[in-house]
């Protein structure tokens, strides 16, 4: 039987970052996927690194954010340093623009509700912001620079975490589906892998919105898919060097020239078509914001599965089984949590205390939830 100080099932961002950081500790680690590691949500992501909370009841997490925007600079350098590829970190802010009639006072209600949780967000006059980036729209009512923000290429942040993980010691092995959970008692002594018991001290779930399907797992876990339609455009003599945000889309620029346009949020299961009305959405939002994007040409389209939750939170730390955690659940901000998801991870497993409250975010919100309602 293979013997580990962890094992981890999924070999997306966060279970590939939490290998990494574990094995930088010293641990023994495997990492087991179903398939080729890095193809699912962490591959079709558009890599916006953002802390602001896109709704009131993602407030909660900002704090999380802000301190994983923190370790962001120092988690690229090691990757970077490790894997010797590049990730495309592009730490220079993202504009932000208006077009309501009313955008005045959408400007001053914006930058309070950034200023009222400890985020940067600055008025730009729509000149300054043409300035900074002409591919803007003419028709822009008022900007807002949110100078802290950035982005990252998350197809080559994903390739540079595995092999970084894999030169660092971490086993990986692909094409291995976890089934369930290894459970002796109140204890979790590994995973069962196909067939096959794998023998772990630490177990940890981070299989994105298939994690449920894991048995002994949907209980601490009860996460959906929400599909993400997303393409890439480039040409049409544009160039952005910053995230650009509307009410309808962003667009994110890559090194390579592309400029990533999405992405559509849909609750309908694991569902991945392409739909006419979602690229249709993406399309007028893009040249909405950056009209020369009517003669660029869509390079690519796809869509990928967020990992969503009840409370559309992360689920992260300790379950009531001894030895389980859960590191899942990151919906929409699963790129921008992925260095504090992977330190928090570490510090728990080699510590057994942490150094930021995550407790809002403990798996055993949902366990309480499904055993008060079974009673
Ligand atoms: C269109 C779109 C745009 C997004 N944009 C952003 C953004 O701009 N910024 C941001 O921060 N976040 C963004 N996100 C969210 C972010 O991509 C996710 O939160 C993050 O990638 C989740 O990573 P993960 O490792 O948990 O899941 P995944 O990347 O989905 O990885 C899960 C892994 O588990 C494996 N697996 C599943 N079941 C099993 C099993 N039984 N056994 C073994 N392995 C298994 C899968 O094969 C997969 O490799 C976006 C997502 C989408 C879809």
């Amino acid at each position: 039987m293979k013997k580990f100080d962890v094992a981890i099932a999924g070999g997306g961002v966060i279970g590939g970052a939490i290998s990494l950081e574990l094995a930088r500790a010293g641990l023994r680690v495997a990492l087991f996927d179903r398939q080729i590691p890095g193809q699912e949500a962490s591959w079709a992501s558009a890599g916006i690194l953002s802390p602001a909370p896109e709704t009131a009841g993602m407030i909660p997490l900002v704090p999380i954010g802000k301190t994983s925007m923190a370790l962001y600079p120092e988690f690229v350098a090691e990757v970077e340093g490790i894997s010797e590829e590049k990730t495309g970190y592009r730490p220079k802010g993202t504009i932000q623009a208006l077009f309501s009639r009313d955008a005045r006072a959408e400007l001053s209600t914006v930058i309070a509700l950034h200023h009222g949780v400890g985020l940067k967000a600055e008025p730009l006059r729509t000149e300054e912001a043409r300035k900074l980036e002409p591919a803007l729209s003419e028709e822009m009512e008022a900007a807002i620079l949110r100078p802290d923000e950035g982005c990252i290429d998350n197809r080559a942040l994903m390739s540079a975490v595995l092999v970084a993980a894999r030169k660092s010691g971490v086993e990986i092995f692909a094409a291995s589906e976890v089934k369930s959970i290894w459970r002796e008692g109140s204890r979790c002594a590994g995973l069962v892998v196909g067939e096959e018991k794998i023998a772990a001290q630490w177990t940890v779930i981070a299989a994105g919105c298939f994690s449920a399907s894991i048995e002994g797992v949907g209980g601490y876990a009860p996460v959906q898919p929400a599909k993400g339609q997303i393409m890439a455009l480039r040409g049409g003599g544009l160039k952005i060097e910053r995230v650009l945000w509307s009410e309808n889309i962003y667009l994110v620029p890559r090194n390579d020239g592309r400029i990533i346009a999405g992405a559509t949020v849909e609750n309908i299961g694991f569902d991945r078509k392409l739909t006419a009305g979602g690229m249709q959405k993406n399309l007028e939002g893009a040249i909405e914001l950056a009209p020369g994007l009517a003669n660029a040409q869509i390079e690519e389209t796809w869509a990928g599965l967020r990992p969503d939750t009840p409370d559309h939170l992360p689920i992260l730390g300790p379950t009531d089984v001894e030895g389980l955690l859960i590191a899942t659940g990151h919906f929409r901000s699963g790129i921008v949590l992925t260095p504090i998801t992977a330190r928090l991870i570490r510090e728990w497993i080699t510590l057994q205390k942490v150094s930021v409250d995550w407790d809002r975010f403990s798996p055993l919100r949902f366990a309480q939830a499904t055993r008060n309602a079974s009673n």
